[in-house]
């Protein structure tokens, strides 16, 4: 895969063997309240750190209202970062604008959730993948080169069938293939797949989550895969952090987290999986009572402590519970291990 550059004039890091490196990033959104302005802020993401490996892929996992959605367009840049850093290729991206920050984007392409919200329904096909070129100033030849090209990569052949269709012609599965082709057509190094099969059909997630590993593995790509499906990293990630009301409190190898799962909401959301064996269907698991927190008001000490079966009180409820290593690499916030 040909490589889109990166001119941008950020500050260059050295020793970086990461591709991406997010360290205590924040983002919290203005919240005005009552007659005199006051402001009071979400804190949708609040002090993640992480480092993404040239082609490896993560899967970001938490319920809806955790701040995982917030951090993938943070690191896009689609979100200005309150506080934090964010490192692309070594270049330090937090604060770039306008041309720097176009250039950044090109390397990082982006799958919604919604296929058909994220398409503009009055274009066709060739429209919608040649746009992103265009923008870009990619020659007329080199254009009908790469359309015809994503399109094979994502399976929507023969590519004459597509290519003058329009988005309401698609099946959801092709609309979210096509998404898929328009966020590669720059080739970038990064893609983030935000819940990319939550809306689609259960026949068709597997397909789209296996085109989307062919593709990591095909061109060496760096892939964050946002999900609150647990079920759906088997297939996907080498690794799993696991994100609850804008903190990360739980990161490791993803089989790890699957079969050892340390912290009380990992375990909860493993339990909350529906198991397919017929056997278990009588099965009580135990699933924490409540919903996330409101993050403009988040719960003090460690944030899942009004949900915790194993809350200690007095401390769980006071100070928040450190990262600590609880097997190589297995990271863990929370005091019953620290
Ligand atoms: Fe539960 Fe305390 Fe651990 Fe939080 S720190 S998950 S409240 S045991």
């Amino acid at each position: 895969m040909l490589d889109a550059g990166f001119t941008g004039r950020g500050e260059r890091m050295v020793n970086s063997q990461a591709l991406l490196s997010v360290r205590d990033l924040r983002k919290w959104h203005e919240l005005k309240r009552g007659l005199f302005g006051r402001v009071d802020y979400v804190k949708a993401v609040d002090g993640v750190s992480f480092d993404l490996k040239r082609g490896e892929a993560v899967s970001i996992v938490g319920e809806s209202g955790s701040g995982k959605t917030t951090l993938g367009k943070t690191i896009l840049r689609l979100y200005k970062p309150t506080s934090g850093v964010i490192l692309f290729d070594g270049i330090d991206v937090t604060n770039l604008k306008s041309r720097e920050l176009r250039e950044y984007r090109r390397n990082v392409g982006f799958v919604q959730q919604d296929p058909f919200g994220a398409l503009a329904p009055f274009m066709t096909v060739r429209q919608i993948l040649e746009e992103p070129l265009i923008i870009n100033k990619i020659k007329k030849r080199e254009r009908i080169k790469r359309i015809r090209s994503s399109l094979e990569e994502v399976r929507l052949t023969p590519v004459e069938d597509f290519i003058n269709k329009y988005p309401h012609m698609l099946s959801g599965g092709q609309q979210q293939r096509l998404v898929i082709a328009r966020a590669i057509i720059l080739n970038p190094k990064l893609i983030i797949a935000d819940e990319p099969v939550s809306m689609l059909d259960a026949s068709v997630r597997i397909e789209i989550l296996t085109l989307l590993r062919e593709l990591q593995r095909r061109h060496n790509l760096s892939v964050i895969y946002i999900t609150h499906d647990l079920s759906t990293t088997r297939y996907f990630s080498e690794w799993i952090y696991i994100m609850y009301a804008g903190k990360i409190v739980e990161k490791a190898e993803t089989g790890e987290v699957l079969s050892k799962p340390f912290h009380p909401y990992t375990r909860a959301l493993l339990n909350a999986t529906p198991d397919p064996d017929p056997k278990n269907r009588f099965v009580m698991r135990d699933v924490p009572p409540g919903e996330p927190p409101s993050l403009a008001n988040p719960p003090k000490g460690c944030r899942f402590h009004p949900r915790c079966i194993y809350m200690k009180k007095g401390l769980c409820d006071k100070k928040e519970p450190p990262e600590v290593e609880v097997e190589r690499n297995h990271l863990v916030g929370c005091w019953l291990y620290a």
